[in-house]
């Protein structure tokens, strides 16, 4: 689960992690009125789930309260990267003398949290590790020590930080690790970590990605989902129960499974295609949420083919293929060649395969016995063939 900017710096400031001063505001009066109380200059930011808001025109420096108020307006009729801003955080213009980049990510090969650092922060951090990864420096963290005071000086010289900032720098370190460990995040970020004209290290920037799995246990973390502000399609996938994770390819992959998912996508990739998704439906075969799982995946432009891999142990091949017709029904047909028009290789394997075979053979979906045999099909039919 992505979280806003102010959430993300709410939670870092519970931690000691200086923030500006600020609030949020949903419309421009209010706005105007966060900015009076903070007196002199502001900065106006678009609260949407993306990143690069300050590219896309959704940051805004403002002198008066009466500017904060016009801004606001501006922005909260934006739509960044095709989310719509229905928030913006007004904070206290901060004095920028340097922008450094402080994160934690999972390091999932190292099994380690790795905390990173960087004095070329404020722009793109990805950026940064394609062009010139020598600016990014990396501590791996033992899970049973956590952060030690060492790694954190030795992070602060790396990026030629001014001695006097160490200590500072060092404290900001811990509660970032310390917010990134009990909240069970999988990525914080403060990019820009700002150095004041006046030498003080402030977080100008939040950025917080928790993990769903964990989330039974922070009911008050949960409770700052913004479901207005999420992707309408992984909205739909979570309201299911689906797994889904949007990628790159052209070959939607519907699979009951998550390890089956996986083989599949390393099976396309096998015979030279692409995954669009990982979606896992799960067990059973509730017309319902296959239409969901269709509808998300088609919903997809990029969609050239859809394979679907089904698995029928506990649930009967034939079940899941009525439930595949189902869904299909409610998956509307559009002239234009989307929808249901887009090329279907199944492959059912399990109890009552040929039935539901017969079945979805019917619709004029191209059915298989192998995965290997479904994978080269979708693939032909996602290059045209
Ligand atoms: P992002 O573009 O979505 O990552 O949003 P950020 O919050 O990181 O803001 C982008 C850039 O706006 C920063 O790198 C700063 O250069 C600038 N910025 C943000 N807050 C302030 C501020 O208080 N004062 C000034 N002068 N610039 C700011
Ligand atoms: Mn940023």
């Amino acid at each position: 689960m992505n979280i806003h900017e102010y959430q993300s710096k709410r939670i870092f400031a519970r931690y000691g992690v200086p923030i500006p001063e600020g609030d949020v505001a949903t419309d421009p009066a209010e706005a105007r009125a966060v900015a009076e109380r903070l007196g002199g200059p502001v900065v106006v930011k678009a609260q949407v789930l993306v990143g690069g808001r300050g590219k896309a025109g959704g940051i805004k420096l403002a002198r008066t309260p009466a500017e904060a108020e016009e801004l606001a307006a501006r922005i909260l009729g934006m739509t960044i990267k095709g989310l719509p801003v229905r928030k913006v955080l007004v904070d206290q213009a901060l004095d920028i003398a340097q922008e450094l980049y402080l994160g934690l990510v999972i390091d999932r090969g190292a099994k380690r949290v790795v905390m990173m650092a960087s004095a070329a922060g404020g722009i793109d951090i990805e950026e940064v590790a394609a062009t010139t990864p020598e600016k990014i420096f990396r501590v791996l963290i033992d899970p049973f020590l956590g952060l030690q005071d060492f790694q954190a000086r030795a992070l602060a010289y790396a990026i030629g930080l001014d001695k006097a900032l160490a200590r500072p720098f060092t404290r900001i370190a811990h509660g970032l690790y310390q917010a990134f460990v009990g909240s069970d995040a999988s990525l914080a970020e403060i990019n820009p970590l700002v150095v004041t004209g006046d030498g003080q290290l402030v977080a100008a920037d939040g950025k917080m990605n928790l993990d769903d799995n964990a989330l039974f246990r922070h009911k008050d973390l949960e409770e700052l989902r913004d479901l207005e502000a999420e992707d309408p399609y992984e909205r739909e996938a979570r309201l299911h129960g689906l797994s889904y994770v949007k990628l790159d390819g052209n070959i939607g992959c519907m699979v009951n499974g998550a390890g089956l998912a996986m083989t599949t996508m390393d099976i396309i990739k096998l015979y030279g295609g692409e995954p669009a998704n990982f979606l896992d439906i799960g067990g059973g075969a509730q017309a319902d949420r296959v239409a969901a799982a269709l509808r998300i995946i088609l919903s997809d432009e990029n969609v050239k083919t859809v394979l679907l891999n089904i698995f029928g142990g506990i649930t009967r091949c034939d079940e899941v293929a009525r439930g595949v017709l189902a869904a299909l029904e409610q998956v509307p047909r559009s002239p234009a060649g989307a929808g249901t028009k887009v090329p279907m290789v199944a492959r059912l394997v399990g109890t009552n395969e040929e039935e539901g075979r017969r079945l979805l053979a019917e619709t004029g979906m191209v059915t298989a016995a192998t995965l290997e045999d479904a994978a080269r099909k979708a693939v032909a039919a996602a290059k045209g063939g």
